[in-house]
């Protein structure tokens, strides 16, 4: 069994059966299979869905999706527990797909879909986005190919071969005491406090960059690391490492460049915080990790 995730995105129900990728007769059998093959469409890395009693669906299409509305291979995501195979492809007009349902920003959307569709829509997400991102090879230059059923890129030219890649980001929450640290970004909704976050950098542990993170925005420093779960995070393909950092003082002095303002909360306040019952203030919603992060903080 794997340890205990509380974050969504996470517990993904397919088997991404990687020795597929580059099995081309296996993959044609699966898409050729209208009973086993299951696609959900993207368009500009959103997904198709559709609506029921107030929560949202995936609308996949069987195999049946119409090449001339994909922009490629369709891309290979796993096989689930009854044998359904999962594919995902980018359509580049959504209008013809009217009466199947709307797309929509899947972090929008997130609230409103099950833990499975998360996992499932994620992992497609932030495959399309890197190879929207990447089209070109970062060698040579010249243009690369969608290979291994979405994969990977290979370079005809160079012969060099990219993969999907993944930046580790540390969200950090502060804790003096009795009281946590929360800051607000100036792009965030009004009202709105978060765990800190940034990018670990090359040559750095997670509890390094975490410590070195939370200095600079801060000014606090870290006595203790205390890394707490992680959540893949397909805006655009992230990996958030949620730590707790015990650090020596209160006297934060913020990093105005990076954040707008930061606020010291007890233990009863962020307990209201993520019960969504904090008189003037509110943190991020139960799908992000800077949520299970202070959840977790406020009910030791
Ligand atoms: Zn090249």
């Amino acid at each position: 069994m794997l340890p205990k995730n509380p974050n969504a995105f996470a517990h993904s129900p397919l088997d991404r059966a990687g020795h597929r990728r580059r099995d081309e007769a296996w993959l044609k059998a699966a898409l050729a299979d209208n009973q086993k093959c299951l696609v959900a469409v993207f368009h500009e890395r959103k997904p198709l869905l559709f609506e029921n009693g107030g929560k949202l669906f995936p609308r996949y299409l069987a195999n049946h999706v119409p090449a001339e509305l994909g922009k490629g291979e369709p891309l290979f995501l796993g096989v689930d527990a009854h044998g359904s195979t999962y594919f995902a492809c980018e359509i580049e007009d959504p209008a013809v797909l009217g009466e199947y349902g709307a797309i929509h920003d899947l972090r929008g959307a997130s609230a409103q879909l099950e833990p499975d569709a998360l996992a499932i829509l994620g992992c497609a997400r932030a495959i399309f986005e890197w190879h929207a991102r990447n089209g070109f090879c970062a060698t040579c230059g010249a243009r690369t190919n969608v290979v291994e059923a979405g994969w990977k890129r290979a370079c005809p030219a160079c012969k060099a071969e990219h993969f999907p890649r993944v930046d580790p980001v540390a969200i950090m929450l502060p804790v003096f005491g009795e009281k946590c640290l929360l800051a607000r970004q100036r792009q965030f909704p009004p009202g709105m406090y978060s765990a800190l976050a940034g990018y670990i950098e090359p040559g750095e542990s997670i509890e390094e960059g975490a410590a070195r993170e939370t200095l600079e925005e801060s000014g606090l420093v870290a006595r203790e690391v205390r890394l707490h779960s992680n959540q893949p995070w397909p805006f655009p393909y992230s990996l958030m490492i949620g730590a707790i950092i015990d650090v020596a003082s209160d006297a934060e002095r913020i990093d105005e460049e990076e954040l707008e303002t930061a606020r010291w909360f007890t233990r009863e306040e962020a307990r209201a915080l993520v019960a969504g019952k904090h008189p003037d203030v509110f943190c991020p919603p139960p799908f992000a990790i800077a949520h299970q992060l202070i959840k977790s903080w406020a009910e030791a």
